[in-house]
């Protein structure tokens, strides 16, 4: 993060002498000089410091005077910082904003940087981290820029990917065949074209974007349609914060999240009214702030002060980041593309973070994280975890740090599957990883599972399976550094069983080494399998027939009024013949079954839209919660009973509330029920279900107010997408016992 220049810079400017170096763990700076300046010294350290580092401590020792005559920056010696070396992406700091207005070489200069700002992780190619191992190699540097490179006490001392309007490399313009390549002209034209209510394809930092208008109805709706993605909520890039509070409601440590250097995606509640072919009037907008150059420039030829803000991909492959495929793939989108003459080495989507119960919380990991480690408290070199199947991620581990890959997606699609190669190709060359154990989910047919089947076989080491939700409930107990025995409530979407069904509203008695499955939501079966995840109207069926039986009266249900007879029919001889009907009993699909029953959403047009709907349809918070029951399994009988009674007279808002209640009361009472059998007070929530703020926080109070210590994913997903750390840490565990 350029922190030794920084020190170096800091030293000279309060005229101390001394010497500062790497070590494996730490920076070490033996400084000498006036008390009063070393104070001075010492607090500026702290305050202003590069904004991608991160000061965990300052240890203080003093020692006999050396008599240094200057001060110097000890060359590397220690082979062993890989794994620091490499910082994820930084946005566009406020110095060189400045420059694109003052520094004659940099006047509207679209990629600026320097050693406080840029593309890091995206353009890497190998290690140590110098321009010729990043795609920065094919730019030659100008005199200036070499100059500043070369020049300690310049902001752009050792700033690998420095460049400038005469050396660096340049956005173009595409369309109709007509190629601009002034930076003026360019503005104009996407300008121009946006503000008609048109798209255009943008190479970003780590991948393609697609923007367009995000006030125009039209223009979104029609963005919408070509890119055939049917109502999922659509990312919006705000101008600035304070239009990004006309539109949001955001509180002040969402606006540090907003305006940090890492630039996610937040998760916020919306303020006034965004069209509706957005967000699907789901009342939160995933909204973001401008983090490349472009991005500011852009904003200054705009008439609309926000843009649609979507990875550029198809369905759900993986964002684009090849030139030639955007050509090919995004501009029969747009009919426009803008791009630089930079390759985009490795991608990194825009990462996701939610604030609940007044912490930042990951959804997607990747841009301004990757590839920052994760801390642990123990050893996971060479262990290999290869995650899970959806919302892919995988894991590597060196030493005491768990270095997760960026978000790689949905498996299942080839392009995704091939994405998983290529980035487990990158990281092992990076980071000289080379597995001696590997870990993967027990689904046999997760193709993580299988690649990881394939490596076993190919290398020779040992495969550790770790069972889904463990990895879930291990993920959170590895970043909060917990090492006892704790009450694991994993409630999820999917998950395979050890009993081969489908889990996912699991009571765990768990450590990180192993799990007793205490107890869990009743088996439902899912007629069609996974068809009832696009259609939550089978669940509800499901979850009246399993309780009610043949007799009940279906025509009474009004989610499931829209759907054929025949249908209806089809379904319950899946059922009662138990054809096609596995046996789940995830939270998700109970979380299905309620929204479609009271019939917000019978089917669904993206991924997880009827329990989004269930949670966004809460108006106000309620303390009531409906009769459920703890046996050998928990059941939802009477809560489904109550439901479909109190659903005949409406009030959506207060029936969502008390079934999200009675979610958290039933985590309530399964683990009083643990704390008086086995003594133990810590509970750990995880799972994608956790996602669901209005859930996470009630459960948390809930505990918290019966007197348990309450942990929940903050630094990796809550969904699968912390998977891989989970199994990283179990396999970890697992290799300690046997050796
Ligand atoms: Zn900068
Ligand atoms: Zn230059
Ligand atoms: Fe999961």
């Amino acid at each position: 993060m350029g922190f030794r220049p920084f020190v170096f810079r800091l030293a000279h400017s309060l005229n101390l002498k001394g010497l500062v170096d790497n070590r494996t763990n730490c920076v070490r700076i033996s400084i000498e000089g006036h008390a009063q300046k070393l104070s001075e010294f010492l607090k500026l350290l702290v305050f202003s410091a590069p904004p991608a580092s991160q000061i965990k401590s300052v240890e203080i020792n003093s020692c006999k005077p050396i008599g240094y005559k200057d001060f110097r920056i000890a060359p590397s010696t220690d082979g062993g910082q890989f794994v620091t070396e490499i910082s994820p992406d930084i946005a566009v700091c406020s110095d060189c904003l400045a420059d694109l207005q003052n520094d004659p070489a940099r006047i509207d200069y679209p990629l600026v940087n320097c050693t406080n700002c840029g593309p890091r992780f995206t353009i890497i190619t190998d290690l140590p981290y110098d321009r010729h191992n990043t795609s920065m190699r094919d730019f030659g540097m100008c005199e200036k820029c070499e100059k500043e490179y070369n020049n300690v006490f310049d902001r752009r001392f050792h700033a690998q990917p420095v460049a400038c309007n005469h050396c660096g490399p340049n956005y173009v313009y595409e369309e109709n065949g007509r190629r601009i390549t002034k930076i003026g002209e360019i503005l104009s034209a996407v300008a121009r074209r946006i503000n008609e209510g048109g798209a255009v394809a943008v190479k970003g930092q780590g991948g393609y974007h697609l923007i367009c208008d995000a006030l125009n109805t039209r223009a979104v709706e029609s963005l919408r349609m070509k890119k055939h993605r049917d109502a999922k909520p659509f990312a919006v890039m705000f101008s600035n914060i304070e239009t990004l509070l006309q539109y949001c409601f955001a509180d002040n440590s969402e606006l540090e999240e907003l305006t940090s250097w890492r630039r996610p995606i937040v998760i916020l509640r919306q303020k006034s009214d965004l069209p509706r072919a957005v967000n699907s009037g789901l009342g939160t907008v995933g909204a973001i702030l401008p983090y490349m150059p472009l991005h500011y420039m852009l904003f200054r030829c705009l008439e609309t002060p926000a843009i649609v803000f979507t990875s550029g991909n198809l369905s759900e492959e993986p964002v684009i980041k090849d030139d030639d495929k955007a050509r090919k793939l995004l501009l029969p989108i747009t009919g426009a593309l803008l791009l630089y003459n930079r390759e985009i080495v490795n991608r990194a989507d825009d990462s996701v973070v939610k604030f609940i119960a007044g912490k930042p919380r990951l959804i997607r990991r990747s841009r301004g994280y990757v590839p920052a480690p994760v801390d642990l408290e123990f050893n996971v070199e060479g262990i290999f975890a290869l995650g899970a199947e959806q919302k892919n991620c995988f894991c590597i581990g060196r030493e005491n740090q768990a270095i997760m890959s960026q978000h790689i997606g949905d498996l299942k699609n080839l392009s995704a599957y091939e994405f998983l190669r290529e980035a487990v190709d990158r990281f092992c060359r990076m980071f000289r990883f080379k597995p001696e154990i590997i870990a993967s989910d027990m689904h046999p047919d997760y193709l993580s599972t299988v690649y990881a089947e394939m490596l076993h076989q190919q290398l020779g080491i040992p495969l550790i399976k770790v069972q889904h939700h463990h990895a879930h409930i291990a993920s959170c107990l590895a970043e909060n550094h917990i090492n006892d025995k704790v009450i694991g409530v994993a409630f999820d979407g999917t998950g395979f069983g050890t009993d081969e069904k489908i889990w996912g509203g699991e009571f765990f008695i768990a450590s990180l080494l192993e799990f007793e499955r205490y107890t869990h939501f009743d088996y439902i079966p899912l007629p069609g399998g996974d068809k009832v995840i696009d259609e939550p109207w089978r669940t509800a069926f499901s979850y009246i027939y399993r309780y009610f039986g043949e007799k009940f009266d279906y025509s009474s249900i009004k989610g499931l009024k829209n759907i054929g007879v025949d249908q209806l029919l089809v379904v319950r001889e899946m059922i009662s013949r138990e054809i096609n009907s596995p046996l789940s009993s995830a939270a998700g699909r109970l979380f299905d079954a309620v929204s479609a029953l009271i019939g917000l959403c019978s089917v669904s047009s993206f991924e997880s839209e009827a329990p989004i709907r269930l949670e966004a349809v809460i108006s106000e918070p309620e303390d009531g919660y409906y009769p459920f029951e703890v046996a050998d399994t928990v059941s939802f009988r009477e809560t489904i009973k109550s439901i479909i009674e109190e659903s005949a007279t409406g009030k959506m808002s207060y029936i969502s509330a008390k079934f999200h209640n009675t979610i958290a009361m039933s985590s309530l009472k399964v683990s009083e029920k643990i704390r008086n059998e086995r003594s133990i007070n810590k509970v750990v929530l995880s799972g994608g279900v956790f996602q669901n703020k209005y859930l996470l926080e009630k459960t948390m109070r809930l505990l918290a107010g019966a007197g348990f210590e309450v942990y929940a994913n903050k630094a990796v997903p809550a969904n699968d997408g912390g998977i891989a750390l989970g199994q990283l840490a179990v396999a970890s565990k697992k290799r300690e016992i046997c050796v």
